[in-house]
């Protein structure tokens, strides 16, 4: 363990609250590399994988150096996925929560015309993917005067989605005398050339631990052919119990496929990927983090850069075929210093992916073998139990920053056919709340209940005098504790 302490960067007394209560106790690595440079305007070329805390090895300086009076934004955090600029807003937030840092997300599917109307208020940070950036930029919603900080997040994956050139027009938009910082899994020459020409003297920066462990994630590998992976899958969750799980598929045809076998078996679970509609990507996203729900089956949109909280169990119900996404689905498991597992299945058709993914992270999967029919039986009762139970999520971070809840009681539930995804698109599109003030919603068969943060609890419940869900009109009162 280090011993390293954030004393040592004198922070002001709003940020190491902030860090108390998010029980950031000792920087890891990268912010102990990060932090006291970036605190000091250097520029900064920083390797490092997700899960290792890069988000806040960037998000602590520039909350502690942020101006609160100016109005303008001071920093521009570029993530290449909407979920990821969700994320790290999220992170900000938190960080800044006792010095009032207002940071805010722009990114496309979402109203522009939101967006440029909360620009137009004070804001200190603004994260986005670079698409709506630019666009913000040509509108001049987005005024650039006053940026101190760039941050490229994923700067790799940037290139991939074929969003480099976009970056480097941004980066000729901004003033010359800020501080560039580029966090990257892997540093690619497009990736290196660009940092050349848009930085001072940066400082190379490597964290040596690819954030792929074998200390903290025990990885095993299961043969089996296509018809067996729903049978196969069954098994494990049973024998292996989990709290929380995410079944990854490469097509979202799988995901549904998987998704209508488990919850046809009375599993808790939802679905993530492409095709859904943001709000409701958004809202599956926080009833996990929440914990309304055990198992998520996603594709890869769910695995990039997404921060939920201890994710017990991984499996890979399709083989990755790109070798860095192996890292990041795993990466979702064995987070801060928690144990965790990561299980792929391969058909005789996945050798060549299976190859890459070892070439990649450097060591061989173990093969393990399927659990046994007596495993299967033993673990039956413990597994029932659990899937009947709701999910305790001990460690929600921004519920702990987030203590203003209002708790609100509906009068319809389960029997109405109200999800907790119906809950959400309406209390989102609420006028001032996001699917962010929305904290834990419970649903019985003739009620519901949905928490509500950030003090925002008494303009859902005016606004829901006059709103309906999923066409039906339902009274909402404050719930007696
Ligand atoms: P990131 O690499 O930014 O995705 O962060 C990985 C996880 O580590 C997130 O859940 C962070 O909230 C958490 N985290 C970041 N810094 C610390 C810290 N110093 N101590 C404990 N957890 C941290």
């Amino acid at each position: 363990m280090n011993e390293r302490s954030f004393d040592e960067y004198h922070l002001s007394d709003e940020i190491k609250r902030a860090l108390d209560v998010l029980k950031y106790e000792n920087p890891t690595e990268v912010q102990i590399e990060v932090i006291p440079r970036a605190l000091e305007n250097q520029d900064l070329v920083v390797k490092s994988q997700t899960g290792s805390g890069k988000t806040a090895s960037f998000g602590i300086p520039i909350c502690e150096n942020i101006e609160w009076e100016e109005k303008k934004p001071q920093a521009l955090i570029l993530t290449p996925t909407r979920e990821l600029a969700a994320q790290v807003r999220e992170d900000i937030t938190n960080i800044g929560r006792f010095k009032r840092i207002k940071a805010m997300a722009v990114y496309g599917k979402e109203p522009f015309s939101k967006q440029r109307e909360e620009l137009k208020q004070k804001t200190h940070v603004v994260v986005g993917t670079p698409g709506r950036v630019i666009d913000h930029i040509e509108r001049e919603t987005l005024v650039l005067d006053n940026i101190k900080y760039l941050i490229i997040d994923e700067a790799d994956e940037m290139l991939n989605m074929g969003f480099i050139n976009k970056v480097e027009t941004i980066l000729k938009e901004l003033p010359t005398n800020r501080v560039t910082m580029v966090f990257s899994a892997t540093l690619p020459k497009d990736v290196e050339t660009l940092c050349h020409k848009y930085m001072i003297e940066p400082k190379n920066i490597e964290i040596a631990s690819t954030g792929i462990t074998t200390d903290t994630i025990e990885h095993g590998l299961f043969e089996v052919r296509e018809e067996g992976k729903i049978p196969l899958l069954k098994d494990i969750t049973v024998v292996e119990n989990p709290d929380s799980c995410i079944i990854f598929c490469n097509t979202k045809e799988h995901v549904n496929t998987v998704y209508n076998e488990l919850e046809e078996s009375g599993y808790s679970c939802e679905k993530l990927h492409g095709g859904l509609e943001q709000e409701s990507r958004f809202a599956v996203m926080d009833g996990f983090k929440m914990g309304n729900f055990r198992y998520l089956i996603a594709t890869d949109v769910a695995a990039r850069g997404i921060d939920i909280d201890n994710v017990s169990l991984i499996i890979n119900y399709d083989i990755p075929m790109e070798k860095e996404s192996y890292v990041h689905r795993t990466g979702r498991t064995g987070r801060a210093g928690k144990e965790g597992k990561a299980l792929t299945f391969e058909t005789p058709h996945d050798g060549k992916y299976l190859k890459a993914i070892e070439r990649y992270i450097g060591f061989e999967i173990p093969t393990v073998e399927a659990p046994k029919r007596h495993e299967v039986i033993k673990g039956q009762a413990a597994f029932d139990e659990k899937i009947s139970g709701r999910r305790v999520v001990r460690n929600n971070k921004t519920a702990r920053i987030n203590q203003d809840i209002l708790k609100l009681h509906f009068s319809g539930g389960k029997k109405k056919k109200i999800r907790a995804v119906d809950l959400v698109g309406t209390i989102a599109n609420i006028p001032g709340v996001t699917a962010e003030d929305i904290g834990i919603i419970t649903i019985q068969d003739s009620l519901s209940y949905v928490d509500i943060l950030n003090g925002k609890g008494s303009v859902v419940l005016q606004a829901m005098e006059t709103t309906t869900i999923k066409g039906k009109k339902l009274k909402v009162t404050p719930a007696i504790k």
